[in-house]
């Protein structure tokens, strides 16, 4: 069967702006106070305008495998899991073109590509392209804040480098990863993170957007919500069911319209929908722990039962502390009885966790030691801590832990 051209192929509407403005046009929305304190930087401008590049690779995991073999090149490729409950983790542009995405059940894209060629994840690869992509970053600015291992926010407002120009500096980094990876990475520029995120999806893959100040809403008014970054298909729902498609919509509610419908989220959306986001690229700072946790519909009290929800943790936290390319010492469990008890029990290693058997090996010692338990339990959790310092790819969730469920 012939491959249709990929959808992912046909560029959006080029912008044709190449160069930022030096002068830098203040921004003044009715209702917002000046982001005082919000701060890490010394050069902190109270208008939030910036010179921010967001850089990500085009469909990382599979251009890898693409780029190591080249059996793969030109052909719909997934990296994940083939069998009855694996799941795509990233789809090849070629891919794409016939509706794979990932996060889809594998079984599922397999009906959508029936040649889709299944790779399975070598994260060790994966972590090691990126700090190589990394390593480029630091040498134009140390604020760089990573969002996973393909994804990058920099601020270059100052460069170290002295370019002046955050377009010439994209561009720049783009030839440099070409180059020393083999890999293709996409870009946006423009003078906050919101937008500049928006950007490098505009003309993706091998592509790049700029965003200029004075630009940023023109170009948000024709977006559909859905591209908003934060904005999940629940979410675009919703805003449908009130009459908002685009960002024009949007920007045609005031603010108590937004926080009577969308809570926490209304300011957020509100400035949004003025290309406003005020949010600092943070340099990341290295994470305490990866770990992740289970509530359960029903209480459980059985030893194959508890043995299985263990199981079943320990193949998502190991994904992610894999993901994260981290390695840690000490396990720590936790349950919460019942009663809403809680109590955790560790065990640190003089070594690091060698592998996902060592790792599940600990999970279930400590469990087992804890057997047969006074009550049913409500929630499981299992923690990787003690990390080594520095290896840190993601952002930690803000209490460390991301829900299961
Ligand atoms: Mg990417």
């Amino acid at each position: 069967m012939a491959l249709r051209m990929p959808q992912a192929r046909r560029k959006r509407q080029p912008i044709r702006h190449r160069t930022m403005a030096r002068d830098r046009p203040t921004v003044y929305v009715a209702g917002m106070s000046p982001p005082a304190g919000q701060s890490d930087h010394e050069e902190e401008e109270a208008d939030g305008l910036r010179k921010v590049i967001h850089v990500d690779m085009d469909a990382f995991f599979a251009s890898v495998e693409q780029r190591d073999d080249p059996s793969l090149r030109g052909k719909p490729v997934a990296v994940g899991g083939s069998s009855g409950r694996g799941v795509v983790a990233a789809a090849s542009y070629e891919a794409r073109g016939f509706g794979v995405r990932s996060a889809m059940p594998s079984v599922r894209a397999l009906r959508l590509c029936p040649d889709l060629i299944f790779r399975k994840p070598r994260f060790d690869v994966y972590t090691a392209v990126s700090r190589q992509i990394r390593a480029i970053f630091l040498e134009y600015t140390p604020h760089v804040e990573p969002l996973s291992l393909d994804e990058a926010y920099l601020d270059v407002t100052a460069d170290l480098k002295g370019i002046g120009s955050a377009t010439r500096i994209a561009e720049e980094i783009r030839r440099r990863i070409k180059a020393e990876t083999g890999l293709t990475a996409s870009a946006g520029v423009s003078y906050n993170k919101f937008l500049a995120k928006l950007a490098s999806d505009q003309n993706k893959p091998d592509g790049l957007c700029v965003i200029r100040p004075g630009e940023g809403a023109a170009f948000v008014a024709g977006l559909p919500v859905r591209r908003f970054h934060g904005v999940g298909p629940r979410g675009a729902e919703k805003m449908a069911r009130l009459g908002i498609e685009t960002g024009a919509d949007l920007a045609a509610k005031d603010l108590a319209f937004l926080r009577a419908n969308f809570g926490s989220f209304a300011e957020y959306l509100f400035r949004a929908a003025r290309g406003v986001d005020l949010r600092q690229v943070r340099a990341n700072r290295p994470r305490k722990s990866v770990g992740g946790e289970r509530t359960f519909f029903e209480d459980i009290k059985e030893p194959e039962a508890l043995r299985e929800t263990m199981d079943h943790i320990v193949d998502v936290v190991w994904e992610r502390i894999e993901r994260a390319g981290t390695r840690g010492r000490t396990v720590t469990l936790k349950l919460r009885y019942a009663d809403f008890k809680t109590l955790t029990r560790a065990r640190s290693l003089p070594h690091y966790v060698a592998d996902k058997a060592e790792f599940a090996a600990i999970g279930h010692a400590l469990l087992e030691d804890l057997m047969p338990l006074p009550q049913p339990i409500r929630l499981m959790g299992l923690t990787l801590s003690a990390l080594e310092h520095g290896e840190s790819e993601e952002r930690p969730a803000k209490d460390g832990q991301l829900s299961l469920l």
